[in-house]
Formats: structure tokens, sequence, C-alpha cells
């Protein structure tokens, strides 16, 4: 269970599925059953044309951040590479929301965090967030 005061981090992923296919949650969804997991492990997806899709309810630790799922919430772009001006318009509604409910938790990406090797959301999210003006807190990241 997940209670909103443990959450840490607001963790951003992109799906690394080709930017031309225009899959959604249900994929998703399929993709991490397929893993053996309970299902999509994102807690949002974003789809190409910026709509929000539910993944877990916020009280369900997700399955998107090595070490971190206890204390973090996942959004995931679809996509790898290239991402919309509508899916970047949602991930700021998005991650604007969740910081409303959560404002002890910053904004990061998934290869911010030390213990993987992936290069997802393959952007850099907090020079993004700071062109957004979108607060994030000097945390360091994997310290308790
Ligand atoms: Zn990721």
């Amino acid at each position: 269970m997940l209670k909103p005061e443990d959450i840490r981090y607001l963790v951003v992923h992109c799906s690394a599925s080709p930017d031309d296919q225009p899959i959604g949650a249900r994929e998703i969804h399929e993709m991490h059953i397929g893993f053996g997991w309970h299902g999509c492990g994102y807690h949002r997806v974003i789809c190409r044309d910026g709509t929000i899709e539910q993944g877990r309810p916020e009280y369900w630790i997700g399955a998107h951040v090595y070490g971190h799922n206890e204390e973090s919430l996942g959004v995931c772009l679809i996509g790898c590479h290239h991402f919309t001006d509508a899916q970047m318009t949602s991930l700021e509604t998005q991650l604007r929301e969740w910081q409303t409910r959560y404002p002890a938790a910053t904004i990061v990406g998934h290869c911010d965090f030390p213990e993987t090797e992936k290069t997802c959301p393959n952007f850099n999210v907090a020079a993004w967030c700071s062109e957004r003006g979108l607060q994030q807190s000097p945390v360091q990241i994997g310290k308790h």
C-alpha cells in the first residue's frame, strides 16, 4: 500500500516503443502481464495524442523503478525519442496535479536513479522542469 506521505518521487518514463506506434495503457498492461507482473506498472500512461490514461491507482505500489517503487509514482510517455507537444502538455498537467497532492515529492526521470542503466525517458527531465517552471526540491536521489 502506498501512503501519500511515502511518495518522494514522481518518476517520468517512456515506453521505448517506436514513436509512430500509437499504443496506450492497454498495450502496456498486456506487455507487463507478459513480464509476469500484476499488470501495467505505471500509474499513468500518456498517449501520443496527449490522452492521459489510468494505470495503477495511486494507493497501489507501482512496478517502474527498481528499488524505489515503495516511494514513488510513475508516469509513462508513449514513444521513445520524440514526444508530441500534446504529450508534454499533458505531462505537465499530470505532474502539477500530483505536486498539489504530494507536495513533498520531487520530479525525476527514470535514468536519474543510479540503479538503472536505462536512458529512459530520453530527455533531461530536470532541464525540462525548469523550462516549464515546475518546482523541483533539491533531493539527493537514492539517499534516505
Ligand atoms: Zn523507465
